[in-house]
């Protein structure tokens, strides 16, 4: 254990200024407030505490962490309150302890529910106080490495999982590279312990190969070829853990056979003038690996790492990797956002946590997710992914996961962007909005004020930002659409009916048929989930048994759409109603609705063989017509079977004749091909019946057409 003057000797050392009192008493009060507690490991409590806050010292965190960390669980694991924090050590540190304790209490909990909700919690501690997460990140580094005392596998398991798909993140983030590598360690030593085994063996027999000083006679050669080019610098090499190998072989595909594989050597120079001179000096003696050459400095990771990094063929033959980086880029390297904090002139250093935009964009996503297990599992994607660099062209550059899409990009850019998306231009060339963005693309996103988020985007993006924006859009989206819809079904079936329905009668049915609101109760009907004969039933419940029902009745030709039917609006199908697949109904087109459980409606043509599948159930048909065609520019698909004559030109002719008619051929397809014909398949975008009708007559006037029909199954 370390001993109080110690402690308070090394936080000394690097901030004189420190209030030596307060951790003093801090000191003390955790050690009298755990009492005699102890921890699995059979330690005393105390000693948890006090390790977390000797990890801080060596990231040289401000007085107020180290009293934090000293502090951190009196809250929840002893009698004291917040207000004798409050009192004792002042409401900075009651603020900080009570940000770090609600987010202990996650550990304790193992379903994903509550996890969600304490990940929910840390970001809004940590916004408004990065000191937070240092603590809680030292807190969890000791909480891994005596990981091995805690009985329960399930627990333990538990716990490594949740510290690599969010501690270790977190970790990188704010760079504090150090702690993300062994906490990653530690979990995959839980999680993969045979898969660690193999690795540290591998290890093993690799250095053995090397001979014992093969490190050292690199590191003197590499600083003599330096010192003949003209560089200072401060030389060392460090052993990669066995996770970070681990990861990178099932990156590859491959196994791991040079030192480069396992060693980066580190030159730390003094300007960023010297820091490009040393890597001419390195290229200009040693082969360079292709491919391996990256500039961190000019192009700087979003947690703040600059450096040089590149792969040579270096002494010995062995392909080495080598890190060239100034002493302050290195202390960033080591310490990550705390090497920003400064004690020299003992001024507060900036902890609002809302500086880093990453956890700016962790907040916004907060806001748009619906939930917090929405929002657990959109960070968490974003999280665990390797990032690309792109730029605006305005040359601003954004850092998105791997696999992002112009889409991810819009949504980095701006919301509103994002929202209003029709394309991309990457590198001046337009491309489709799915294409995964490279590094170093340059992306144009092209918007529209008439564009929307659609629900295919969804597929499309990995960015938790744009996914919780689009799904937030295509609910609202949706329930607005199911709202509208069942309100004409309900009002309709009424009308039928002959009966009243007034918002104060339907009031009164709210409970008996689960819901909160009229507007749900619409909702739910326009979704299929109940019918609109409950909802009469429930408010005239001397209407039941009485059938046939609300002219929700059996399959029958009508001349022309009754009076009852429910209006289809406009033409593009939403997402409360959807055209069949089997009849591609038209506007025009003499339709039939039939209601499914949770998708909403589902149009047919009255004589579509399909519906012959529903005929045990006219309580799912629906009568609806087409409301007025509105605009010129929307579009439906329909769908035709040629016949045409084998011969040059004739697929020209087709496809002439369709697009003099103002029709769109938007799929083709050949279904049978002999010596005299062929027989194929064409989607023709039209506005109605009667436009395509148009069409399939004016086909049939061509001369390379034998036989034109629609589809209808
Ligand atoms: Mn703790």
């Amino acid at each position: 254990m370390i001993r109080q003057f110690e402690l308070v000797e090394r936080v000394k050392n690097y901030d004189p200024s420190v209030d030596e009192d307060a951790l003093n008493r801090a000191y003390v009060f955790s050690m009298q407030a755990h009492g005699s507690q102890t921890r699995a490991s059979g330690d005393p409590y105390f000693s948890h505490p006090l390790e977390v806050a000797g990890i801080l010292t060596r990231y040289r965190l401000d007085g107020a962490s180290i009293v934090t960390a000293l502090l951190h669980d009196t809250l929840e694991d002893t009698k004291v309150t917040f207000d004798e924090l409050s009192h004792s050590f002042g409401e900075e540190v009651a603020q900080l302890v009570d940000g770090v304790t609600k987010l202990s209490q996650l550990e304790l909990q193992s379903d994903q529910a509550k996890q969600a909700e304490n990940f929910r919690k840390l970001v809004l501690a940590m916004s408004r106080d990065i000191r937070v997460l240092l603590v809680k990140l030292a807190d969890r580094l000791h909480n891994m490495r005596t990981l091995s005392f805690i009985g329960s596998v399930d627990k333990r398991r538990r716990i490594a999982r949740e510290t690599m798909d969010i501690y270790a993140p977190l970790a990188e983030r704010i760079g504090m590279n150090d702690i993300k590598d062994e906490l990653q360690d530690l979990s995959f030593q839980e999680l993969n312990p045979e898969a660690r085994d193999s690795v540290i063996k591998r290890l093993g027999f690799l250095r053995e190969k090397g001979g014992e000083s093969l490190i050292g006679r690199i590191l003197d050669e590499l600083k003599a070829t330096l010192a003949e080019g003209g560089v200072k610098a401060d030389l060392s090499g460090r052993e990669k853990t066995p996770y970070s190998i681990w990861r990178k072989m099932q990156h590859r595909q491959v196994g791991f056979e040079a030192l480069s594989d396992i060693m980066a050597f580190r030159a730390v120079v003094g300007t960023v003038a010297d820091s490009y001179q040393a890597l001419g000096v390195v290229h200009s003696r040693y082969p360079l690996v292709p491919g391996r050459f990256k500039d961190y400095i000019s192009t700087p990771k979003p947690n703040g790492y600059r450096s040089l990094h590149t792969g040579v063929v270096g002494p010995e033959g062995q392909r080495i990797e080598i890190q060239i980086l100034t002493r302050e880029m290195h202390d960033v390297a080591e310490r990550g956002v705390a090497a920003h904090w400064q004690y020299k002139d003992g001024s507060p250093h900036p902890t609002d946590g809302r500086q880093y935009r990453w956890l700016q964009e962790l907040l916004d996503i907060l806001e748009s997710a619906a939930g917090p297990e929405e929002f657990l599992e959109h960070t968490k994607l974003e999280m665990f992914h390797d990032q690309v660099f792109c730029f605006s062209p305005k040359g601003d550059v954004y850092a998105l996961p791997q696999g992002a899409t112009p889409i991810d990009f819009a949504y980095a850019v701006h919301s509103e962007i994002g929202d209003h998306c029709v394309g991309a231009k990457v590198n001046g060339r337009m491309v489709p909005l799915r294409v995964a963005l490279q590094n170093g693309d340059q992306v144009e996103i092209l918007t529209s004020s008439k564009q929307t988020p659609s629900p295919e985007w969804e597929q499309m993006v990995v960015t938790g930002k744009a996914r919780s924006r689009i799904r937030r859009f295509v609910h609202r989206e949706q329930q607005e659409q199911y709202v509208s819809l069942g309100r004409d079904i309900v009002a309709k079936a009424a009308q039928k009916e002959k009966r009243e329905l007034t918002e104060a009668g339907l009031q009164k049915v709210l409970k008996a048929l689960h819901c909160d609101r009229v507007e749900d109760l619409y909702a739910h009907v326009g979704e299929g989930l109940i019918t609109a004969r409950e909802v009469i039933e429930q408010v005239y419940p001397e209407t039941k048994r009485r059938l046939p029902s609300l002219g929700l009745g059996r399959r029958r030709p009508r001349g022309k759409a009754g009076e009852h039917a429910v209006p289809i609006r406009g033409l593009i199908p939403g997402m409360a109603l959807h055209l069949a697949k089997c009849c591609y109904p038209l506007p025009g087109d003499r339709i039939v609705g039939i209601v499914s459980t949770g998708k909403g409606v589902t149009i047919h043509t009255i004589d579509c063989d399909t519906l012959a599948n529903f005929s045990d159930s006219p309580e799912r048909w629906l009568d609806v017509a087409w409301d007025v065609v509105d605009g010129q520019d929307s579009k439906l698909v329909s769908r035709l079977l040629a016949v045409l004559i084998n011969e040059p030109g004739s697929l020209g002719d087709l496809a002439s004749v369709i697009a003099k008619h103002d029709g769109n051929i938007s799929n083709l397809k050949f279904t049978n091909r002999t010596v005299d014909f062929f027989d194929m398949m064409v989607d023709v975008e039209v506005r109605d019946a009667k436009h395509l009708s148009t069409i399939v007559a004016a086909l049939r006037a061509a001369p390379a057409v034998v036989s034109v029909s629609r589809v209808r199954q």
